[in-house]
């Protein structure tokens, strides 16, 4: 059931945010729609929200007890967060510990190449310019962050990385690669913001070596396999039997 919700603040591809009836809190939506190759493949996948929020949930849950600050303060119902209002950095910051999907489109690294230490891309956040990859030097000029705040940026990133790295292994599913999004509060701190989920995050599961069956994301979709739903129900499962039950809060 849908919290006592405000008006509509914000509507992105998979997730609605709205008012609460707090300035610094908000309730998020997670949706059932999925989009790929920048919104040109789209489909619906009844009870994805619901996955995608529960998965989140207790990761975020999870990096909060290990000191990273982020936005979620807890679950509402099924596929509803609630979060602290933030003001999303429009920068995509993707850590790969594994080749695969754009970087070996376009370079010759071969898929499955362990990346040591991982690889942290940095893309400008703007569909109509189809997210382009920034460089150090394009990155500075669009002054979106300062350079204080792009160290602190991309240290949570990669400490969020070791950990999340860690916590999958522990149940058998491999983290290849994953996008992270940050926000600032209106106390102007910087905090993990957006989700984590199979829609943003590439798992293999360790328990198959077979190359389409061990794919537990949203390149199923992508890739046109089938079970898309079946494979984030796996990653909840797993999840969820190595987490706490999220944190109620409305
Ligand atoms: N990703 C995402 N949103 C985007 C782009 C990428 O969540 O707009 C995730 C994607 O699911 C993968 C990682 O970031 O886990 C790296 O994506 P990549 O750059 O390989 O692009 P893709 O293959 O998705 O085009």
């Amino acid at each position: 059931m849908a919290p006592n919700h405000g008006s509509l603040l914000y509507e992105g591809k998979a997730k609605c945010v709205f008012r609460s009836d707090q300035d610094e809190k908000v309730f998020i939506q997670f949706k059932n729609s999925a989009t790929a190759f920048n919104a040109i493949k789209r489909a619906e996948f009844e009870d994805k929200g619901r996955l995608n929020c529960q998965i989140s949930s207790c990761l975020f849950e999870l990096l909060e007890k290990q000191g990273i600050p982020t936005h979620y303060l807890g679950v509402a119902d099924d596929c509803w967060m609630v979060a602290k209002k933030v003001e999303i950095i429009p920068l995509e910051i993707v850590l790969r510990n594994i080749a695969a999907g754009s970087l070996c489109k376009e370079t010759p690294i071969v898929k499955g190449t362990e990346l040591e230490p991982p690889l942290l891309d940095i893309y400008y956040k703007d569909d109509q310019l189809g997210d382009p990859l920034l460089t150090d030097v394009r990155l500075e000029m669009l002054k979106l962050i300062t350079p204080e705040q792009r160290s602190t940026l991309e240290n949570l990133a990669r400490d969020i990385n070791f950990s999340l790295k860690l916590f999958f292994n522990q149940i058998d599913l491999i983290l290849v690669d994953f996008k992270l999004e940050f926000g600032i509060t209106h106390d102007r701190r910087i905090v993990l913001a957006d989700e984590i989920s199979p829609d943003t995050c590439r798992f293999w599961d360790k328990r198959t070596s077979d190359p389409e069956a061990r794919i537990l994301d949203k390149d199923r979709f992508r890739q046109d396999l089938d079970h898309v739903l079946e494979a984030y129900g796996e990653v909840l499962k797993r999840v969820q039997g190595a987490c706490a039950k999220p944190q109620k809060c409305l």
